[in-house]
């Protein structure tokens, strides 16, 4: 309880705004929040004791790690390990029904998995499977590959039993392509209505698909929609509700079909327009959504729209598996969608995290050269650490203490901490090499 109240002041969290993370829809919001609007302030002791039953009661018990039992026994939940407690605030993911696509579960509860999309000529056999192993070592769970002619459809079966991840064929235009695809036995289609609009041909494919109990993506981009799906929609119709429209006309389609392992895409390049388009349709179906925001474009650019878009939906508990577009390497999808899914604790991370601050009047060292080497020195194996690196006393103990370790910058060097504990000042130059052999010992 008293970390937590310190951890408070050291961030200068108002108390307000304790309450609104904490308290709506507890009792909290029934008791000193009702008497804020009424114009009390709550005292710190009552935001505690409120933070402290929220907690308590929205902690599962298998999110709490052995060591840390008794804490919950003797009703200190506060002193709990960061990275627990976040747990506990988490969302809660909308409901849906569960897709199977190969051994990988789709909503229904399961983790969102992570997809990406290779970048070869799919019919190029050798280089299309080496990129696949390269992005299943960065935890790429589902593969998707380009369908563009049959000569792509005609490999899949012999890339799909040389790659242990599941494989998605990407279909356009063409039903026959969705058709040899299966027979080649992917383990799931992805096909875009904007392109493939005829009834009969959705129909065909769902059919097929059902038969061999392989799932369907509807897979909307905003690109592909106007003028294709609705010639009779007023040509100010959002690109979004023509979106919704057709993947619900299209799921139906299926659906009359035979098919129920249906997913549902809608992207568009515009994050307002995605976050409409899957936010309408996650209130009015059960579907598993994949999401994704098209055609991003290049650099910071593309990964502000693929974050806020992709990671603003999460937020929200909309979204069962992702692939993140950048007009890039596919390696740098799958690293950007875990960076995405840990920062909202959704997944593990894949990378170490490091909490460095942006430096300013205050800092006590070259704290960017300091974080960039201790970055570019980490042992692989620290991938599920949290190691602080801060410019001066004003943030620095707290968030170090708050790492599994870090270092807060001072006159004489720094302050070495692990586990929440301060272990003894460290000089400029021994600064990198002692946070190292902390992390290594640490590692053991
Ligand atoms: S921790 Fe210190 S140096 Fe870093 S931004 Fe905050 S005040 Fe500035």
């Amino acid at each position: 309880m008293h970390r937590f109240l310190e951890h408070l002041k050291l961030h200068h969290v108002p108390l307000q705004e304790v309450i609104i993370q904490t308290g709506h829809g507890s009792e909290f919001d029934g008791g000193a929040s009702r008497r804020q609007d009424r114009g009390f302030i709550p005292t710190i002791e009552e935001v505690c004791k409120a933070t402290h039953r929220q907690l308590k009661r929205s902690t599962p018990k298998s999110a709490i790690p052995a060591s840390q039992q008794s804490l919950v026994d003797n009703g200190c939940l506060c002193c709990l390990d960061s990275r627990v407690r976040m747990m506990s605030m988490q969302t809660k993911r909308r409901k849906t029904r569960t897709v199977h696509i190969g051994s990988v579960r789709v909503g229904g509860g399961a983790p969102v998995s992570v997809q990406s999309m290779t970048k070869t000529d799919t019919a190029n056999v050798s280089e299309t499977i080496r990129q696949v192993k390269e992005l299943e070592a960065l935890g790429c769970e589902i593969i998707r590959m380009a369908v563009p002619n049959l000569a792509a459809a005609r490999v899949l079966g012999k890339i799909k039993s040389q790659i242990d991840i599941p494989l998605v064929a990407d279909i356009h235009y063409r039903a026959k392509l969705a058709l040899e695809a299966l027979e080649q036995g992917v383990d799931a289609l992805r096909i875009n209505p904007g392109n493939i609009t005829r009834a009969d041909e959705l129909e065909r494919i769902g059919r097929a698909a059902a038969s061999q109990g392989v799932p369907v993506r509807v897979g909307l981009n905003s690109g592909s929609v106007r003028g294709r799906v609705d010639a009779d929609a007023p040509s100010d119709t959002p690109v979004e509700v023509l979106m919704v429209e057709r993947a619900l006309q299209s799921a139906q389609l299926l659906e009359a079909a035979g098919l129920s392992q249906i997913i549902i895409s809608l992207k568009a390049s515009d994050v307002p327009a995605t976050l409409r388009a899957y936010r309408e349709i996650a209130s009015c179906s059960d579907y598993p959504l994949h999401l994704g925001v098209t055609a991003t474009g290049l650099g910071e650019s593309s990964v502000v729209k693929s974050v806020l878009g992709i990671g603003t939906l999460l937020a929200e508990g909309i979204g069962d598996t992702l692939r993140v577009s950048l007009t890039a390497p596919p390696q740098r999808e799958v690293e950007l969608a875990y960076e995405i899914l840990a920062s909202l604790g959704l997944r593990s991370r894949r990378t170490p995290e490091i909490i460095s601050c942006p430096t300013c009047g205050r800092c006590q060292g070259d704290l960017m050269k300091i974080a960039s080497e201790v970055s570019a020195k980490l042992p692989a194996q620290a991938k599920q650490l949290r190691i602080a690196i801060m410019g001066c006393e004003v943030n620095g103990p707290g968030e170090a203490q708050e790492a599994d370790v870090g270092i807060a910058l001072g006159k004489r060097g720094g302050v070495l901490f692990s586990k929440g504990k301060k272990l003894r000042q460290v000089p400029s130059k021994q600064l990198v090499p002692e946070l190292l052999k902390e992390i290594n010992s640490l590692l053991r």
